[in-house]
């Protein structure tokens, strides 16, 4: 695997690549790998000839100083299993490579940001923007793989590349979960582990609220039994429960004649916050 720290050569690297026909597939990370990033860079080993993991903790997109400072960072891990699985190309600045000097560009998605992660991290998706659009100009990948559990942020990054015509095919990838359904997220090294269980409960309930919506309840009536369910659960807190349109992440108040919804969620379990999401299929009940 070809290490990069730096864009210059990644860039004059990539380009001879391109030079010789190759196409480039680019998996954004910010490390501690899982199956779920693996599972995307597999996901753009089939389709490309060369895969590039780029891996950068961005401090841009931490409204949370904390969450930033413990963010786990086992580099030396993550090399050898980008090693084994096969991985042609890592990208790993340091921020001053990425952010020479502070940008003062702020990014507003209007009325993708004003739910969610958006109303509960500001600035959270501006960052985000940034640090794709410099990773797309640096590395120019045909295709870019997200994940599925990133939900939002997926649709704002198609309405970035839509608005600033970024010559890139987006892809996004089913969640990757543990046995008992938890999202594999680089923030699960974190729960405390007596929580563990708890946090697996999540998607349990998520799935449960998933078949009341699918068994014809309200989405008010599952609104107020997800947050009874989750006030059951020791030492976590929900930030939202939301049934919304997967492509304009609009609020959806009667899932039968919604756009293909998709319920969302974030919860606090010991003090770490986890995310999930979950379409729903109106034909499966
Ligand atoms: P992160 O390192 O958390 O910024 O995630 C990098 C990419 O991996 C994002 O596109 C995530 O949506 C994706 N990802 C994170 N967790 C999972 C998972 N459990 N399954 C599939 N993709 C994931």
């Amino acid at each position: 695997m070809e290490i990069f720290s730096e864009i210059s050569p990644l860039k004059a690297f990539l380009a001879d690549q391109k030079k010789i026909g190759k196409s480039i597939g680019l998996v954004p990370t910010m490390g501690a790998l899982h199956e779920g990033h693996l599972t995307l860079i597999r996901a753009s080993q089939k389709t490309h000839d060369l895969t590039v993991c780029s891996l950068f903790v961005n401090p841009l997109q931490f409204n949370n100083p904390e969450d930033l400072r413990h963010y786990p960072r086992p580099l030396a891990l993550d090399v050898s299993m980008l090693e084994k699985v096969g991985c042609d190309v890592l990208f790993v600045p340091d921020t001053h490579e990425m952010y020479p000097s502070p940008p003062l560009l702020n990014l507003s998605f209007g009325m993708l940001e004003q739910r969610m992660e958006g109303a509960f991290r500001p600035g959270h998706f501006s960052g985000v923007a940034i640090v794709v659009s410099k990773l797309l100009h640096a590395v120019g990948p045909d295709s870019a793989f997200f994940g599925q559990k990133d939900w939002q942020q997926f649709v704002i990054i198609k309405q970035l590349v839509k608005d600033l015509n970024f010559p890139v095919t987006l892809v996004s990838i089913p969640t990757v979960r543990e046995a008992d359904g938890l999202a594999l997220s680089s923030r699960n090294l974190r729960i405390p582990p007596h929580l563990r269980s708890v946090a697996g409960k999540l998607n349990k309930i998520l799935t449960e609220a998933r078949n009341k919506l699918q068994g014809g309840e309200s989405t008010s009536y599952v609104h107020t039994w997800v947050t009874t369910q989750m006030s059951l659960l020791p030492e976590t807190r929900l930030e939202y429960f939301e049934v919304v349109e997967s492509e304009n992440l609009t609020a959806v108040t009667d899932v039968r004649i919604a756009n293909h919804p998709i319920l969302c969620m974030a919860a606090y379990v010991g003090g770490i916050r986890l995310i999930d999401n979950m379409f729903l299929d109106l034909h499966a009940s």
